[in-house]
């Protein structure tokens, strides 16, 4: 066998699954790595919640009605969806399938119940679930950000006891404590996961070949 030829495999793209308990920062952890890792794309998911002040209609989110978005599921389009603090949330399967089918890698920031139906339907993909350092820092967070009542804060806070009670089903898990610690840690899954399924023999086929030479 020749073993300067490598296997005649193409490069896989990868889709990523973050989740945590509201509040725990896994948005602005999933924005701050978007910027250092632009190769990624950001599914932005339907939901029926209220857009928060300074959210927008396909930025953030596709904000739709319930009637609307229980329409769409009736038509199949999502590829997982979800109830979550009392809003229905999803993911579009054109969206993610078309990204990952163009050779982009793709972030899905979901819950875990969804991470679980993407688990079954997407074996290959990766995921990342985010902790707060204490239970104390994530209702300063979420008080914090000033984005919901008091009333949605309380719920969330009551909710993240069984969003975390999943925190086991995921690949990978990171304390968001330090950020810039977290977002290392992130980015170090993410390079790790690409370095493997970009086939590492291409990455570095010239220094290869060199050595054997
Ligand atoms: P956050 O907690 O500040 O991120 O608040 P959001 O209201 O933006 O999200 C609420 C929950 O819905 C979080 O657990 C998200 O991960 C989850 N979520 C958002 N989009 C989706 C989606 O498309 N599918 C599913 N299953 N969950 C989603
Ligand atoms: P999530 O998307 O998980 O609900 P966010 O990303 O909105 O959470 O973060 C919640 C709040 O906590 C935001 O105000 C954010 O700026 C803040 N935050 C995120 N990570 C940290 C951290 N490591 N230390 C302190 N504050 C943080
Ligand atoms: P928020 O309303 O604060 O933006 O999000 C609340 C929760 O909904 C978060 O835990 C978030 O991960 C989850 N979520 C957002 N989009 C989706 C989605 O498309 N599918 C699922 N399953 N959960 C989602």
């Amino acid at each position: 066998m020749n073993t300067t030829t490598p296997p005649a495999e193409s490069a896989t793209c990868t889709l990523f699954v973050v989740a945590a308990p509201s509040g725990a920062g896994k948005s602005t952890l999933v924005n701050a790595l978007l910027e250092r890792e632009p190769a990624i794309s950001l599914s932005i998911s339907h939901t029926t919640r209220p857009p928060r002040p300074g959210e927008l209609y396909g930025r953030h989110y596709f904000f739709v009605e319930r009637e609307a978005f229980e329409q769409e599921i009736a038509e199949g389009i999502f590829l997982e969806h979800a109830e979550v603090h009392g809003n229905l949330y999803g993911t579009s399967r054109n969206t993610v399938d078309t990204l990952l089918a163009s050779g982009r890698d793709v972030l899905l920031e979901i819950d875990w119940q969804g991470a679980r139906q993407i688990r079954k339907s997407k074996p290959d993909c990766v995921s990342v679930f985010i902790l707060p350092p204490s239970r104390a820092e994530l209702e300063r967070r979420l008080r914090g950000r000033g984005s919901d009542s008091a009333e949605v804060i309380a719920r969330r806070l009551h909710n993240s006891r069984e969003e975390i009670a999943h925190a086991h089903e995921f690949d990978f898990i990171i304390v968001n404590d330090n950020f810039d610690e977290a977002l290392g840690d992130l980015q170090a899954i993410v390079r790790a996961v690409r370095e493997r399924s970009e086939l590492p023999w291409k990455r570095h086929e010239a220094l290869i070949q060199e050595l054997l030479a």
